[in-house]
């Protein structure tokens, strides 16, 4: 079977909702799962709606019909007849989300955050549905939350691989198309689970490992992956091939176009992975798949924003050692810190962090019990990847550089902008 994924770009209005269906016609229908995302921004928008229902216990009525708007008004644009049932669908949806609004007691952010955050890929993958239905596509839609099972860890779960298996087994032939969501799972007691941000990709990669997929295809608004992030870089390349390994590295230093996750699995049974072009299907993109690392091999530029770098040192000057390590990354754990580099010396120890979790103030509290705390919030990681003199010369111009690191195929730059 082929894994094929469309992310939010690629279903953020009515003619990308069509271009789905042109992609598909060039490719075929058969022998597919299609991985859905939410449309567009919304998952950003649900984040807005989670946040005031959590800080007022209300439900939001404003922020809420922006997204409701949205999705009619994305349906009115591919579905002529106001009886169409994808309306009452779409409706469904939001009255389950206001009735767990209503009668939830959790204020567990991060349960109720994928409680509610999933109607975005729920309603995202019923209109792409309900379209292919009336374009004559058969095709079965499938809750993911009955594939993939998780654990409770809301926002970020891990997979249970094994009922994972059985389930994708059981519940998905070859042969047929089936269309699902990514991001979404579900615990051992039925509850909403997220795969952390952007996680529909790990989703495209869970079914591929699970029905031994001949390949995965994420389909996306850039000719596939390029050695920089085309907002922020002039002129990117494009990758042509990279091994599993370099893709590996590139997507944990934050090279935003594939979710770290996603890889390993894939690896595991070397299944290549394609980033191709929506507008473009018939050009090759990147391959991601066993073979040489980088082909053209040229530096790659990631940059991570918003990152914190905190340096600590012992209060009484004496070593930064194993013992005091080891207890300053239990507290990383602890608040799910995700560290992005580390340096350190006989008597300080710098650390650049992700804050993805909003546990800053309660984690320097913490360590300010044991340590001298300073920490910059809001700076930027710079990674290149198989650097260059004039690849580093270039990122280094006009920049305030806080904290360097030089490694053989690596180098690492904080910046305060
Ligand atoms: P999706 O629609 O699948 O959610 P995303 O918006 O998450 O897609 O990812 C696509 C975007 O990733 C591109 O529009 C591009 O701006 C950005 N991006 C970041 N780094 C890269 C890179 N190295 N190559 C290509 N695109 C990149
Ligand atoms: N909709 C989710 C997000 O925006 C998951 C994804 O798009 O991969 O993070
Ligand atoms: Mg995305």
């Amino acid at each position: 079977m082929e894994i094929f994924k469309f992310g939010g770009a690629s279903v953020k209005d009515a003619a990308s909702v069509k271009n789905v269906l042109r992609v598909l016609q060039k490719t075929g229908f058969q022998d597919k799962v299609i991985v859905i995302s939410a449309m567009g921004k919304m998952t950003n928008a649900f984040e807005i709606v989670i946040a005031e229902y959590l800080s007022s216990r209300d439900i939001p009525g404003k922020s809420l019909s922006v997204i409701k708007e949205y999705h009619l008004d994305l349906a009115h644009q591919l579905f002529e007849s106001n009886q169409a049932p994808v309306f009452e669908k779409i409706n469904a949806f939001f009255r389950e989300l206001t009735n767990f609004m209503k009668h939830n007691k959790s204020v567990q952010y991060d349960f109720v955050y994928d409680q509610m955050v999933c109607f975005g890929e729920l309603i995202s993958s019923t209109i792409v549905s309900e379209y292919l239905k009336l374009q004559g596509i058969e095709h079965s839609w499938i809750d993911a939350r009955q594939f993939i099972k998780t654990d409770s860890t809301y926002r970020d779960a891990r997979v249970n691989w094994e009922e994972t298996q059985e389930k994708i087994t059981h519940g998905v032939k070859p042969g047929k198309l089936y269309l699902t969501q990514g991001f979404i799972g579900s615990d051992a007691n039925n509850f909403t689970t997220t795969l952390g941000r952007e996680g529909s990709d790990y989703t495209a990669a869970i079914f591929a490992y699970c029905l031994n997929a001949e390949k995965v295809i994420i389909w996306k608004d850039v000719p596939g992956v390029m050695n920089a992030d085309p907002r922020m870089f002039e002129n990117p390349q494009l990758l042509n091939q990279i091994s599993y390994e370099e893709a590996i590295e590139l997507a944990f230093y934050g090279a935003s176009v594939i979710h770290p996750k996603t890889l390993q699995p894939l690896q595991r049974k070397e299944i290549p992975l394609f980033v191709k072009s929506f507008l473009n299907p018939g050009d090759a993109g990147t391959a991601v798949s066993k073979g040489q690392s980088l082909i053209p091999e040229i530096p790659c530029f990631i940059v991570k924003k918003g990152q914190v770098l905190i340096s600590l040192s012992s209060l009484d000057f004496s070593f930064m050692v194993e013992e005091n390590i080891s207890d300053i990354f239990k507290l990383f754990h602890l608040y799910q810190m995700k560290v992005d580099l580390i340096q350190n010396s006989a008597i300080s120890f710098a650390v650049c962090v992700d804050n993805r979790f909003n546990n800053l103030e309660r984690l320097i509290q913490h360590l300010k019990a044991r340590f001298k705390v300073e920490f910059i919030t809001g700076v930027c990681l710079y990674t290149i990847r198989h650097f260059d003199d004039l690849s580093l010369k270039t990122l280094e111009k006009d920049k305030e550089v806080l904290l360097k690191q030089v490694t053989q195929n690596t180098v690492q730059l904080i910046t305060r902008t």
